[in-house]
Formats: structure tokens, C-alpha cells, sequence
């Protein structure tokens, strides 16, 4: 039996693969396209995303393929993100292609089996696991699983087989995406403001392939079915509409239809069947959020669900995987809602665009809009005590025994760190039960004050518990006494905190 069986080889599954595997799980990427494709929808990651990879040593692959830019918007109204506090204060434009071959490749180099041609179509859950059926070019057959992970995307099969429905708000525009040769191209690109019709917007860009444009119509108030087709006379007749010319388009390499629905599953797991990335949740890709969402969602359900497979932790930990994402994926539909409205044609939406852009001009709205678009700002409900907690920890630079580190590199191997950043001996003690799973740093920091996006700069913590996914699962009290951490209460908060992640202490 297969620890865990994940649909999909997109940047959630991959990424989600290399977590589990990481973490010592045999896991099975099963993917329905014979090859990778070499199509980009997406075109950028956002710093966190950036920063996920640095967690795990892997930031330099991705970096070097990329090209930073200054560029983040909400909805094309420009953000400047150059002060926000990260290694990567910049949006690295980066083909989805690329970033799936560059995941693909680690998954390779960490021991994950990518299985190709193979489409999951049918599966059953029992107490003990998942049969998971497979169609391709070895016929039909039956797999079973600890646990299978829906990352086949929007139109995926995973989530209608467990039974999960999908709710949000509907489509009220059609976009067309193609991928085409044009004999009459414009003598510039067109894209953000520049592209603004009278009923919605033409952008033109040159696309990944050489000798091919990338041509994306929006038509306000008009809605078509989900899987219609797109051929080039719907891509020409919506250009014609909305422009007046189709600028010679024809040999399309790639055409495809998106909308502004937003919508998410009600629920990211039904028993040993869980959902990640576009499969979980669908948004127009307003300032170019989607990946950057599954990335995270794998990174926050790798290492739970390792633990759980592992049969480290309860399987309740599963279920703080949605109490966390959910909300946060929340905020960025209403985002993605609320840059659309911002985008409809409309006189009174351009007066509004004005007023928006003229706020965006303040430093404290644009820290705030940067930091949502960038998801350094994701805060997960772990409490009120601390500004830290359930926030990403800062990558700070500190010296460790061994020398001078930074924070992040401590999290490369996947596991929790508890940073001691105060010298305590208490710590150690405290920590006795579970140093088979929790790495101890202890270490020092110049820093009298972390910086974060949005809330700014908070008091430095002497000591924090740091999960896999590089969020605070507890802070040291705030100005302790010298043996604040070993006295009853301190050592009693991070003995739940250790056990509530990362389950009971040997021999308990
Ligand atoms: C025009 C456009 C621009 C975008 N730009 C950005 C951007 O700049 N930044 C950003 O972050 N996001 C952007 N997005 C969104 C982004 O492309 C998606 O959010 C992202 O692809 C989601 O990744 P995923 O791995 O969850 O799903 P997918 O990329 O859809 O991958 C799902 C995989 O599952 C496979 N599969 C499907 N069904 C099955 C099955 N039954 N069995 C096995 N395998 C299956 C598919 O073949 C596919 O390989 C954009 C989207 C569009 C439309």
C-alpha cells in the first residue's frame, strides 16, 4: 500500500509531493497527461511563494529562471513592493511551465514516483485507506492509499468523487485566453490599464514561444458555459467585438476559457481524501494569485499529513489544515472580487478607479494591499497572545554555535525548530519528549525588532516554536524573568503547543 497517493503533477502536487517525501512518506504522483505540456497560465510567483522554496533550500533554481520585476498590482493599479520586509521584495515573472519542471525535478531528486498517462476516475475510502482508481495506458486498475490528495485542478475529478461541493459566486464575464500567430500584431504590448475597452479589455503580449502572441479577451455581462469550447473565430469574433481588429490572428497553439466565479470547496477533506490548490478553490487571476495559493496549501498540509501517515500525530491535525487555509483563501477570493469590480467598464468604476489609485499612493494602503497580494500577510488563527504567532516567521540572520545562519535554513529538512534565541536551559528540558521530531537552534539575534509586512515592527521574542511551514506555533512570554521558559506555566504552554502539532511526548 502507497503512503499517499497525490492527483495531479500541477505546482500544487508537486510541491505537496516533495513536502511528504521530504518528510520520509512513499508517495505517488499519479498525472493524466502523458508529458508536460508546456503550457503557462501562470506567469509569476509572489515572495512568499519564493520563500517557501528558500525554506527548503531550493529558492536559487527558481530565481535563476525568473526575472525579478517591481511588478505587483491590484487590479493593475501598481503596488510598489520594493520596501516590503523579505529576502524577495520583488514579483519574479517565471512561466508555470518552468516552475513545474524545477518542482518536477526536485520531486525526482527526493524519491517521489511520477506515474503519467494515469487518470484517477473512480475511488472509495475505507477506516484503513483509499482505493483509488486508475485509467491510462496500462488499462484500468485499483490502487490503494493511506491517502489520496485532490491537486487535478479546477475541473479535477477528486472532488465530485468524495462527495465535496463547491460554493462561492458566479461567473458575470468570459475570458479567452490563445496562444496564436498575428500577421498584424500591435507595435507595443498591451496589457494592464493600456488594454481597457469600451465593454472589457484586449491584452497582447508576446507568449513563452517564440514567433507566438498571447492574446486575453475580457467581455463584461457575458457569461458562457464552463466547458464550452474555444475556437479561434470565438477568440477573433471577441477581439473584433471589443477592439474592432483581430490583428491577423490564426494558427492557434493554445486556446482556452477562464471566468471571475470564486469559489471554494465547503470542505478541504472527507475523511482520508483531501483537496489542494485549484481543486479546492477557483478565483479570476487577478494579480496572479492561484499557484501561489496551492503552494501554500501544500506547504501547510505536507508536513500534517506526514505526521499523521506516519502515525505521529492524530488524525484531528488534518482538520486544522482547512480551519487555516479556508480563511485565508477567503480573503483572496474577496481580493480577486473585488479587483474584477474594479476592472468593469463602467464610468462610474473609472471614478472609482481614480479615487482607489489616488489611496494606493499612501504608504500605509499600499503596505497593507502588498502585503496581501505578495501572502506575506497570512496570518493563521494559532491565538492572540503574540503578533508573531500564526504568522510566517521573519527570516532572521542569527549565529548559532556553528557560525553565522539565517532562520529559513534551519527549516531546509522539513522539520519544526524550536529557536532559542535567549539562552535558556529551560528550553532543552522542556523540549526533552519530542527531540525526535523537533530540531533545537539555539542561537543569537542582533535584532531588537522583528519586521513585518502591514503590522511593521513588533518587539523581538526570545523564543518561538516555528512549524515545518515556517508559521509560529508559540512565542515566550514577552519580557520574561531569567527563568521565565522553565518555570511551570512557560514550560506547560510550549508542552501543549508541542503536543497539540506535533503529538505527545515519547512514551506518553
Ligand atoms: C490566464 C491565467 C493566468 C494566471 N496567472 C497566474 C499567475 O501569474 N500566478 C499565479 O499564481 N497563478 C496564476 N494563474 C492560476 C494558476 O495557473 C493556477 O492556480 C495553477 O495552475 C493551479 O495549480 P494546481 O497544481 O492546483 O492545478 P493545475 O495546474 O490545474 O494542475 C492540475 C493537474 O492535474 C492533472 N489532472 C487533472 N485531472 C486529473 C485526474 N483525474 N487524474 C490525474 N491527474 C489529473 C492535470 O493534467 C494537471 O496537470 C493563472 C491562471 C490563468 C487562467
Amino acid at each position: 500500500m502507497t503512503g499517499v497517493i497525490v492527483a495531479g503533477a500541477g505546482p500544487t502536487g508537486l510541491m505537496l509531493a516533495c513536502e511528504l517525501r521530504l518528510a520520509g512518506v512513499d508517495v505517488l504522483v499519479v498525472e493524466r497527461l502523458a508529458e508536460p505540456n508546456g503550457r503557462s497560465r501562470a506567469g509569476g510567483l509572489h515572495a512568499r511563494s519564493v520563500e517557501l522554496f528558500d525554506q527548503r533550500g531550493i529558492a536559487e533554481r527558481f530565481v535563476a529562471a525568473g526575472r525579478p520585476g517591481p511588478f505587483a498590482h491590484f487590479s493593475f493599479i501598481p503596488l510598489d513592493i520594493r520596501d516590503l520586509p523579505t529576502r524577495f521584495p520583488y514579483a519574479l515573472a517565471i512561466p508555470q511551465a518552468q516552475v513545474e519542471r524545477l518542482l518536477e525535478e526536485r520531486a525526482v531528486e527526493l524519491g517521489v514516483r511520477v506515474r503519467r498517462s494515469a487518470e484517477v476516475v473512480d475511488l472509495r475510502q475505507d477506516a484503513t485507506g483509499v482505493d483509488v482508481r486508475i485509467a491510462g495506458e496500462r488499462g484500468v486498475e485499483w490502487l490503494r492509499a493511506g491517502y489520496l490528495v485532490g491537486c487535478d485542478g479546477g475541473r479535477g475529478a477528486v472532488r465530485k468523487l468524495a462527495g465535496i461541493g463547491l460554493s462561492g459566486t458566479p461567473a458575470t464575464l468570459t475570458a479567452l485566453l490563445g496562444d496564436v500567430v498575428l500577421t498584424d500584431p500591435p507595435a507595443d504590448v498591451v496589457f494592464g490599464a493600456d488594454s481597457r475597452r469600451e465593454h472589457g479589455s484586449v491584452m497582447i503580449f508576446p507568449a513563452d514561444v517564440p514567433g507566438l502572441h498571447r492574446v486575453i479577451t475580457m467581455e463584461f455581462g457575458k457569461v458562457t458555459e464552463r466547458d464550452s469550447p474555444v475556437t479561434l473565430d470565438t477568440l477573433r469574433q471577441a477581439c473584433l467585438g471589443l477592439g474592432g481588429t483581430d490583428f491577423g490572428m490564426h494558427d492557434p497553439h493554445w486556446l482556452s476559457s477562464f471566468s471571475d466565479a470564486a469559489r471554494q470547496a465547503d470542505r478541504y477533506r472527507e475523511g482520508r481524501v483531501l483537496l489542494a490548490g485549484d481543486a479546492a478553490h477557483v478565483h479570476f487571476p487577478s494579480s496572479g494569485q492561484g499557484m501561489n495559493l496551492g503552494l501554500q496549501d501544500a506547504v501547510n498540509l505536507g508536513w500534517k499529513l506526514a505526521a499523521v501517515a506516519r502515525g505521529q500525530a492524530p488524525d484531528e491535525l488534518l482538520d486544522s489544515y482547512g480551519a487555516e487555509r479556508r480563511p485565508a483563501v477567503e480573503r483572496m477570493l474577496d481580493s480577486t472580487r473585488a479587483q474584477t469590480a474594479l476592472w468593469r467598464p463602467d464610468a462610474q468604476i473609472e471614478a472609482l478607479r481614480g479615487v482607489f489609485g489616488a489611496l494606493v499612493g499612501s504608504e500605509e494602503v499600499n503596505r497593507a494591499l502588498g502585503g496581501t497580494c505578495t501572502q506575506l500577510d497570512v496570518r493563521y488563527p494559532l491565538g492572540d497572545g503574540s503578533p508573531a504567532l500564526g504568522r510566517r516567521m521573519p527570516d532572521l540572520d542569527i549565529t548559532s554555535p556553528s557560525g553565522h545562519t539565517r532562520v529559513f535554513e534551519s527549516l531546509h529538512a522539513g522539520r519544526p525548530v524550536l529557536l532559542d534565541l535567549g539562552g535558556r536551559p529551560g528550553l532543552r528540558a522542556a523540549l526533552e519528549g519530542w527531540t525526535d521530531r523537533v530540531d533545537l537552534v539555539e542561537a543569537r539575534c542582533e535584532d531588537d525588532f522583528w519586521s513585518y509586512p502591514v503590522i511593521g515592527d513588533v518587539p523581538a521574542a526570545t523564543a518561538v516554536l516555528i512549524r515545518p511551514d515556517g508559521h509560529v506555533a508559540w512565542v515566550a512570554p514577552a519580557a520574561p524573568a531569567a527563568d521565565a521558559v522553565a518555570s511551570d506555566a512557560s514550560a506547560a504552554s510550549l508542552g501543549s503547543a508541542l503536543t497539540r502539532w506535533f503529538g505527545p511526548a515519547r512514551g506518553h
